[in-house]
């Protein structure tokens, strides 16, 4: 779907094709130098639904194969705000003992999922368990996470596109964009 198919929905597009594909191009290159020596123990964890394409996309920009897993837990519902309540509504196929895990996801807001799924984790004897977002909204986090790496830091507009989606809508539309307020208001 692109930026014109949405017309008034569409408020502003904050990043294109071109500059997520640049972007997460850099960021595989940092990831994969950053784990050398224990790429065999690399497991790329992506957060569904959002994640997906983040993931499709910054998988094959690695300059290496890694293997990849996919959590699902529950987030929004239809809102646009966090409840902070996190359930795993699908878990992980792999056992991750000993593996170093990278969450691979789509954008922090409050902070608070990506908090408590990477405490999840940790609790299941990896050998570390990092975080790569493509968006972050700095402004938004309440609680302290540590993030490795960061795709891009925005202002705390609610956004679509590029797998993240406002009521299941708009994930499909290959920018990054906010919402023009008529839509959820
Ligand atoms: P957090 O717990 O960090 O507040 O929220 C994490 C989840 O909320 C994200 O994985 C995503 O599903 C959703 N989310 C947060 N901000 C946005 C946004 O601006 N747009 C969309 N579509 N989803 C968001």
């Amino acid at each position: 779907m692109e930026a014109e198919h949405m017309g008034a929905d569409l408020q502003d597009i904050l990043f294109t094709e071109e500059q997520i594909q640049e972007r997460l191009a850099e960021l595989a290159q940092q990831v994969w130098a950053d784990y050398e020596g224990v790429h065999d123990k690399l497991l790329l964890v992506g957060v569904l639904k959002g994640a997906v394409l983040v993931m499709a996309d910054f998988m094959r920009a690695l300059p290496g194969s890694a293997p990849i897993d996919f959590l699902a837990v529950s987030s929004y519902g239809s809102g646009t705000k966090s409840s902070g309540v996190v359930r795993i509504l699908k878990d992980l196929d792999a056992d991750i003992t000993g593996r170093h895990v990278l969450i691979v996801e789509d954008i922090i807001d409050s902070g608070l999922t990506l908090s408590w799924i990477k405490t999840n984790l940790l609790s299941r004897g990896p050998a570390s368990v990092e975080i790569c977002t493509l968006l972050r909204k700095p402004e938004s986090l309440k609680v302290e996470i540590d993030v490795r790496y960061v795709g891009f830091d925005i202002p705390s507009a609610f956004v679509v596109g590029y797998g993240l989606d406002f009521d299941e809508q708009y994930r499909n539309l290959r920018v990054i964009g906010t919402l023009a307020t008529h839509v959820y208001s």
